[in-house]
């Protein structure tokens, strides 16, 4: 009588040993955690200012409807590709845009301002992939939707390099060493996310024709392409490095009006470079962010 294992022969028997080791390795895997940062200008359909209110306009209960659904898009994709727990964080304006009741019920979901991490409020050292939706392009670019950095009419330098928002918060994932693994937003956002984060998995929601005007894609097809975009970003994630930042990590805010530039000199530990221009050093990007959102506050006072 032959054995089970003379008749499955050699080959047979590694596959399925290393099925079973496969298995163990899995098994013993700790749960994979996702992190979604959710801004609005980049969202599928959004052409201006209008989203940013609250005031019930029509545009407003739209943009966050079509906002929450890219979301629910990517998150579904998460838990597909094997997510045991998806974090989003609502970075938009005061932090309170996704429609807690259309979002996908087995999302954590980090609402409301002020909060230390701001857009990256609830990223974890053990998070596996951070995604980013409806993000846009850096104040200055020319021929981008809604283009602006943070609370806008400033540039925003770390170590002396201008950044976007994405490339900002991918330094702070990077920090956690969490890498980036999609974004999505105009063809300026992720013309920017290519040049600045890497190598990631993008999808553009619309080709920008000017500062409120584009060609769309409809959003039902953006929602598709983000799933499946996250899918396979989740899924290469391995293969996403970024270094952190170089410390001491210097930002320069170089602001539009001088009374900004101003009023945020009277803060501890700043340079004044320049009439409009104040350079901070922090050490760690968590620092910085806290700064930043105190920086925004100040200047936002005297915001013309
Ligand atoms: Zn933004």
């Amino acid at each position: 009588m032959s054995s089970v294992y003379s008749r499955l022969g050699p080959v047979t028997i590694l596959t399925v040993f290393s099925l079973i080791a496969f298995r163990l390795a899995d098994s013993q895997q700790v749960p994979l955690k996702v992190f979604i940062s959710a801004d609005m200008e980049g969202v599928a359909d959004i052409t201006n200012w209008k989203v940013d209110s609250q005031a019930g306009t029509r545009d407003y209960t739209q943009a966050r409807r079509l906002m929450t659904l890219e979301v629910n898009a990517a998150a579904g994709a998460a838990f597909e590709a094997g997510a045991a727990e998806v974090t989003v964080a609502d970075s938009h304006g005061d932090f309170i845009n996704l429609d807690p009741e259309l979002l996908d019920s087995r999302c954590h979901l980090v609402r409301g301002w002020p909060r230390a991490l701001g857009m990256m409020e609830g990223l974890s050292p053990d998070t596996a992939a951070v995604v980013f939706i409806g993000y846009h392009a850096p104040e200055g670019t020319a021929k981008a939707m809604l283009a602006h950095t943070f609370t806008g009419s400033m540039t925003l330098r770390l170590n002396g390099k201008p950044v976007s928002e994405g490339s900002f918060n991918s330094a702070v994932a990077a920090e956690m060493h969490v890498p980036v693994v999609f974004l999505s937003g105009d063809d300026q956002a992720v013309a920017d996310a290519l040049a600045n984060i890497g190598p990631i998995e993008t999808v553009i929601t619309k080709r920008a024709l000017g500062f409120n005007a584009g060609v769309m894609t409809s959003p039902a097809t953006v929602q598709r392409l983000i799933h499946d975009g996250v899918m396979r970003g989740i899924r290469h994630r391995g293969e996403l490095h970024l270094s952190p930042p170089i410390t001491p990590i210097t930002r320069e805010w170089r602001f539009n009006n001088v009374t900004q530039a101003e009023l945020v000199s009277y803060l501890p530990n700043s340079t004044r470079v320049d009439a409009y221009s104040v350079r901070f050093s922090v050490s760690t990007m968590a620092d910085g962010y806290r700064l930043l959102s105190v920086v925004d506050l100040v200047s936002s006072a005297s915001r013309e």
